[in-house]
């Protein structure tokens, strides 16, 4: 960026993947939804997307993996397209410390989730949508496609039955969140509609291109033919700031103090990250560490921001 000498990101991700490559098969892939289980574990791909519309990649960077709370990034900025910054009233913007699917601080917090991307949050975001579309996932799934180009990401419905069957913890979230009064929609249709939404499936490419807009003050790259602005500078910063604080759960500031970027996991295995002014990042390997953010995904970030000295510190 800006004065900063030419960055040969094709060689880093190279060095990246002789790394990585020893290593596939670290961490442990989700298991509590059953069908995300099945999911071989030594898998690698990563993506980084130049604000010049240049691609570079390594691994299995095309294969498309369930996306799962990366999603959650996509929601709260189509929320925020919708009704700005007054979806603050109903969730906040602080680190929890605790699990991404924890219930503690939402009773002692009166049904106000800590933020927008662990579960809670997530839950109120998905019924902030639901009361402004009709089929508030496709609404998302859509702006998912605008946004990387593509037509390819879709819902998996068997990753989304596998895990309706087994949502009873999101469930017990979104009743306690109805009986303190901030859900609107019924707790059925909202969390039916969340575990479609962490079902939409996309490759490393596709959700690089799709984060493009973080990167790039909230605006769609000007390369992209009818890109078009998404949100506007200040929000798009907010929103980076949020994923900066509270984009890998309780992890943030471990992961903050590796990588040093926004960042959104998500218990798929993929990990987003944004390079302001730069670059969008993807990657996914679906070995989680004890956090459940991908162990070689954040790994690899790490050494993409030593090696290319592009973290925002
Ligand atoms: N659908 C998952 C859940 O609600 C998403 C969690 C995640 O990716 N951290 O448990």
């Amino acid at each position: 960026s800006g004065t900063a000498p030419a960055v040969d990101y094709q060689a880093i991700l190279d060095q990246i993947w002789l790394e990585v490559a020893p290593r596939l098969g670290e961490g442990k892939v989700a298991s509590y939804i059953p069908q995300l289980a099945t999911v071989p574990v030594a898998q690698f791909g990563m993506a980084v997307y130049r604000l010049d519309g240049q691609m570079f990649s390594i691994g299995a960077a095309q294969t498309r993996f369930s996306a799962q709370s990366v999603t959650k990034l996509f929601a709260l900025a189509l929320a925020y397209t919708r009704v700005g910054d007054s979806i603050w009233q109903r969730l906040g913007k602080e680190p929890s410390g605790t699990a991404f699917n924890s219930l503690v601080q939402l009773e002692l917090e009166r049904g106000i989730p800590r933020n927008p991307f662990i579960n809670a949050g997530a839950l109120v975001i998905t019924d902030i949508l639901a009361s402004c579309f009709v089929g508030s996932e496709i609404a998302l799934l859509q702006f998912i496609r605008q946004l990387c180009g593509s037509t390819a990401p879709d819902f998996d419905l068997k990753v989304a039955e596998s895990e309706l069957k087994t949502a009873h913890r999101n469930f017990a979230i979104a009743h306690l969140i109805k009986d303190f009064g901030n859900l609107h929609n019924t707790v059925s249709a909202v969390v039916r509609s969340y575990c479609r939404q962490c079902s939409i499936t996309l490759s490393c490419e596709e959700l690089a291109r799709a984060a493009a807009f973080l990167a790039n003050h909230g605006s769609m790259p000007a390369c992209v033919p009818g890109g078009t602005q998404i949100l506007d500078a200040s929000s798009a910063k907010r929103i980076s700031a949020v994923m900066l604080t509270c984009g890998t759960y309780d992890a943030a500031g471990e992961f903050a103090y590796r990588v040093g970027l926004p960042a959104k996991s998500g218990v798929g295995g993929g990990i987003v990250a944004v390079i302001p002014g730069e670059a969008a990042v993807a990657v996914w390997s679906p070995g989680l560490d004890a956090s459940h953010n991908s162990a070689l995904g954040t790994y690899a970030l790490a050494r993409l921001t030593d090696l290319t000295r592009h973290s925002i510190f």
